[in-house]
């Protein structure tokens, strides 16, 4: 399967509840062949707004961050586990992270990354592939906005600089 084709199952879905308050479907975004694959939790107002993946502050903070160390956005594929914003931005539920998993790990089996990276509390529920390196980082949306946990931030972006 293509990602466009991946895209359209996605912009379509109704396997879980979430579609029903979401304007719409926001699958990620980047080239095929990144090397790089950064997962979050879930889309939130303006991604949903948008269909585009991490566009609110955090992501303006992410791709700020990423650049400062010479990992240029446009090379990088970003997504999120959930594919559709949740209510309030509640975490989401246990039986939607199930229904939507099947999305993340074939966009990880077309992409083949050498590394996927973790942003947050979303690493608990991505699936582990063999052959692919995994980073965690802090949740940009925290480190944006905890002094004490941007400094960590960093240094695990520039951590992440020297893997590509
Ligand atoms: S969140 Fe995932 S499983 Fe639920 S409707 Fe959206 S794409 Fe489908």
């Amino acid at each position: 399967m293509s990602i466009e084709e991946l895209n359209l199952q996605i912009y379509s879905c109704k396997k879980c509840r979430l579609w029903e308050g979401a304007k719409h479907g926001v699958p990620g975004e980047g080239p095929v062949s990144a090397q790089v694959m950064l997962v979050g939790q879930n889309p939130g107002s303006d991604e949903d707004e948008t269909g585009r993946p991490f566009v609110g502050r955090a992501g303006k903070y992410l791709t700020k961050t990423l650049a400062e160390y010479g990992i240029k956005r446009e090379n990088v594929f970003i997504t999120n586990i959930v594919k559709h914003v949740s209510p309030q931005n509640r975490k989401p539920f246990d039986d939607e992270v199930k229904a939507c998993l099947p999305y993340l790990i074939t966009q990880i089996n077309v992409i083949k990354p050498k590394v996927i990276v973790l942003l947050g509390a979303s690493a608990k529920e991505t699936p582990r592939l063999e052959g692919i390196e995994y980073v965690q980082v802090i949740h940009p949306s925290a480190a944006m906005r905890f002094t004490n946990m941007r400094e960590k931030f960093r240094q695990q972006i520039a951590e992440l600089a020297k893997l590509i």
